[in-house]
């Protein structure tokens, strides 16, 4: 039974234990997601994860080969890509050159029936929406990279699609048009009220732009949470190194309960700290990020270390250490709070509240 869309609680997309073979490769284990209506949520691995794949497979230009995709509670397995009513921004936009920006919007639309007025109202309407009014003339080529992503974009969401899907839309233009595109993009999203299913391998973008974000690593999903959640208490080794910058210590785990562990760090010293949901006692990988680790005068601290090098990155400088043991720390120091200490230099290192989560594997 389709469920009632406009309920605050329903589903967009269900992702329902997809498995997806080619030959004799499995590009997707077992997936399952469910995306809220009106919600912008990222697939975010690294490349061959099975982003694309699971995209491909929701647009229906490949079959699911076990499992179910549902759109508002209907299995859309037995639908052709046309009669899903989802539509995809891709990498690379393809707009029609020889047309202007109002006829390449439009064309879309005529092709599935819209009659040349309305299509011309609606494709007005979303031009607007993405800001090109004033260029609605203009053909692709006397356009900027920035402005024909919009084209695209427009072109994607005049059919009023249910859920639109876009695969890495942003890769194809420079940092600064990315920063820029990536907020104007949220807020269309937010404007227009639908799911965006969003792919993309750059951690920084998918933690600016979604309300959450599925972790993928070679056809599985590792977490899924809010970028907060992600970045502040992944649950595992992959999720930790591949979310910004971590450490991943070897610790002996005393004992875990519930969520909180008690561990011994490397040199002796005692910690209580949360842990991911599997974490057991024994030998275990505590995961610390640079910039919540403290400096301290040598024999103060959790930690003790030697500095090997420093990396200056203007707001702050990075400073590598070696603990007793061989394991090597990172930490992040603000640059004009303090004396940065030297190479040789002895150390004590200090973990902030919320710098160290226990791993589960
Ligand atoms: P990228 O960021 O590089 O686009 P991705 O995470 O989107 O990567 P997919 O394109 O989904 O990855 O591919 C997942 C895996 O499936 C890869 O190992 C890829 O080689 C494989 N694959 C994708 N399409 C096919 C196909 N048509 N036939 C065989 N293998 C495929």
């Amino acid at each position: 039974m389709p469920v009632d869309a406009t309920s605050p609680t329903a589903n967009a997309v269900e992702i329902d234990n997809v498995v997806k073979h080619y030959g004799t490769f499995t590009a997707l284990h077992g997936v399952s997601m469910q995306i809220g209506e009106g919600e912008f949520f990222t697939l975010l691995g690294p490349s061959g994860c099975g982003k694309t794949t699971l995209l491909r497979c929701i647009a229906g230009f490949e079959d699911v080969s076990e499992g179910a995709i549902r759109l508002h509670g209907e299995d859309i397995a037995p639908l052709p890509p046309h009669k899903r009513e989802v539509n995809t921004v891709f990498q690379q936009y393809a707009l029609f050159p020889h047309m202007t920006v109002l006829q390449n919007v439009m064309f879309g639309l005529q092709r599935r029936g819209w009659s040349g007025s309305d299509a011309s109202a609606r494709a007005k309407q979303v031009i607007e929406l993405v800001q090109l009014g004033q260029f609605s003339e203009r053909r692709p080529g006397q356009l900027s990279g920035g402005q024909q992503q919009r084209v695209a974009l427009a072109r994607a969401l005049a059919p009023r699609p249910k859920v639109l899907l876009l695969d890495e839309p942003l890769s194809a233009l420079d940092l600064k048009l990315r920063q820029a595109v990536r907020s104007e993009l949220k807020a269309i999203q937010r404007e227009t009220g639908i799911a965006f299913v969003f792919v993309t391998h750059d951690q920084e973008e998918a933690l600016t732009m979604s309300d959450r974000i599925a972790v993928m690593s070679a056809g599985h999903v590792q977490q899924i949470g809010s970028p907060r959640e992600i970045y502040e208490a992944p649950s595992n080794r992959f999720v930790a190194d591949f979310i910004g910058e971590t450490n991943l210590l070897d610790v002996s785990v005393q004992h875990v309960f519930e969520d909180r562990a008690e561990i011994l760090l490397p040199g002796g010293a005692a910690l209580a700290c949360p842990a991911a949901l599997g974490a057991r006692a024994g030998q275990g990988h505590l995961s610390l990020r640079p910039e919540r680790l403290g400096l301290c005068a040598a024999g103060q601290g959790q930690l003790q270390g030697t500095v090997e090098d420093h990396v200056y990155l203007g707001t702050d400088t990075q400073l590598h250490t070696r603990l007793a043991d061989g394991e090597a720390l990172v930490l992040r120091v603000q640059n004009g709070a303090g004396i940065i200490p030297e190479r040789g230099a002895q150390v004590g290192i200090e973990i902030e509240a919320g710098a160290a989560r226990l791993l589960s594997d």
